[in-house]
């Protein structure tokens, strides 16, 4: 079978390096791809916001699973359109993606399900805000309801800190993002991500992770697409587990089949630990990046056999994700000036001699530039490796980082702090 994945960061390097293992693939093409999937894929160009090419693309490649990678596509419905045309596609379509495309549209939702979750009012207007905020306390959560690529949620610890967040919320800074604002009350406790496959029906869980949001150690410093992650996420017991299916997961599937709104593909659930059970915090409507790369380091079946269950609505007949009980930990090494504007061109060598004992390196902002390999965005590459605990995978990674050349790069040097700590304990 011939397989279009869609997307260019390490969430897709890893999604194509397991692909690529499956005895039913015949070829893989990648758009836009990276030049670490280019050693699993055929790279194509193609624009995914055209639609009609993409269907055009799936049509002469005679492509029998198309995997959606990022956010983007999802929410823009590309799904939706491609089903039209009788490819299945691993992804929900356009109204269902609002679970990750509308912040509002989620809250309301467990409203209606009755799904732990913060305190919530969805606002229109800066007066009206102001009107709200005596609901909240301090501190206060203030969201933009639309996509902002992680840069639209501020927690104000003061009053004038949360005026100025709404300020910046209406300014029009993040554009039809900003139009509409979600308040919510702080949750405490310890944040985990939770991912589950649905085809709507069936639900197969398929691990626990936790990322390393903040851009420095100690988790300081401003927030980034995430520097680092481990699965399983031990803090989410087996109990708390079954809990965020039951109380969370299910209802959230079941709510949206009986309004008409079948949710396929993963759900990836952000979870904050609470000392009254675990609670939702937000949902993605993909796997987490660089969740993901963790996940599949762990994942020992065929992915092209479990993402077209997924596609097919046949996840019913699937055994358990053949998850290994195995720790898998990834370090993000960023370009410096990230997350502001990071440099471009910096040249990066030793990734064979990285790989030798184990680990992988994933690629996710990275070029080839005459011949050599070259950083290209922000997070540049994702340096995974796997061992008994955290902290035995930890020093199989950072052993991995060491071995790379790479002069105009950084990461950060404790991800899995808790969990070594706790594994210290
Ligand atoms: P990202 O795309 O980076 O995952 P996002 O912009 O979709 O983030 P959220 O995940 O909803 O936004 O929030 C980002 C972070 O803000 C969370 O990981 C959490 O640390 C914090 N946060 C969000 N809502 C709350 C809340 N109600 N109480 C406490 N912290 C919160």
């Amino acid at each position: 079978m011939n397989i279009l994945l869609l997307g260019s960061g390490g969430r897709e390097h890893a999604l194509a390096w397991k692909l690529a293992q499956s005895p039913t693939l015949t070829t893989l093409y990648a758009a836009p791809g990276n030049p670490g999937i280019a050693q699993h894929a055929t790279l194509v160009d193609l624009d995914v916001t055209d639609h009609r090419a993409v269907e055009d693309f799936c049509l002469r490649h005679a492509i029998g699973l198309v995997v959606i990678g990022p956010e983007a596509p999802l929410v823009d419905g590309l799904a939706d359109n491609l089903r039209v045309k009788g490819y299945p596609v691993f992804g929900p379509g356009k109204k269902a993606a609002q679970l990750e495309g509308s912040k509002g549209f989620t809250k309301d939702l467990c409203k209606r399900a009755n799904i732990p979750t913060a305190g919530y009012e969805r606002v229109h207007s800066k007066d009206g805000a102001i009107a709200a905020l005596p609901d909240f306390g301090l501190p206060v959560v203030i969201k933009a309801d639309g996509l902002a690529a992680g840069k639209g949620v501020i927690i104000a610890e003061t009053q004038d800190e949360a005026l100025a967040a709404l300020d910046t919320m209406f300014s029009g800074a993040f554009g039809a993002a900003g139009e509409e604002v979600v308040l919510e009350e702080f949750m405490s406790g310890e944040e985990a991500s939770f991912f589950a496959l649905t085809d709507g029906s069936a639900i197969l869980p398929f691990g626990s992770a936790q990322d390393h949001k903040r851009v420095g150690d100690g988790d300081t410093g401003p927030n980034t697409g995430g520097m680092g992650a481990y699965s399983p996420a031990r803090v989410l017991t087996p109990e708390l587990e079954a809990e965020v299916i039951e109380k969370i997961i299910r209802p959230t599937v079941e709510t949206l089949a009986a309004e008409g709104t079948s949710y396929s593909g993963v759900l990836y659930a952000g979870l904050m630990l609470t000392d009254e059970g675990p609670k939702l915090i937000e949902y993605n409507a993909r796997f987490g990046d660089p969740e993901c790369q963790v996940l599949m380091m762990r994942f020992d079946g065929d992915l092209v056999e479990l993402l077209l269950a997924v596609a097919e609505g046949r996840l019913a007949d699937q055994g358990a994700v053949a998850l290994a009980d195995r720790t898998a930990l990834t370090v993000v090494m960023a370009a410096k000036g990230y997350p502001g504007t990071p440099e471009k061109g910096g040249a990066i060598g030793g990734i064979e001699a990285a790989e030798v004992g184990g680990a992988r390196i994933f690629h996710a902002g990275t070029a080839e530039k005459d011949g050599k390999l070259v950083a290209n965005g922000g997070r540049v590459l994702n340096v995974t490796a796997t061992g008994d605990s955290v902290g035995a995978a930890q020093a199989a990674a950072y052993r991995a980082v060491d071995a790379i050349d790479f002069p105009t790069g950084f990461c950060r040097r404790d991800i899995g702090w808790r969990e070594i700590e706790r594994e210290a304990r």
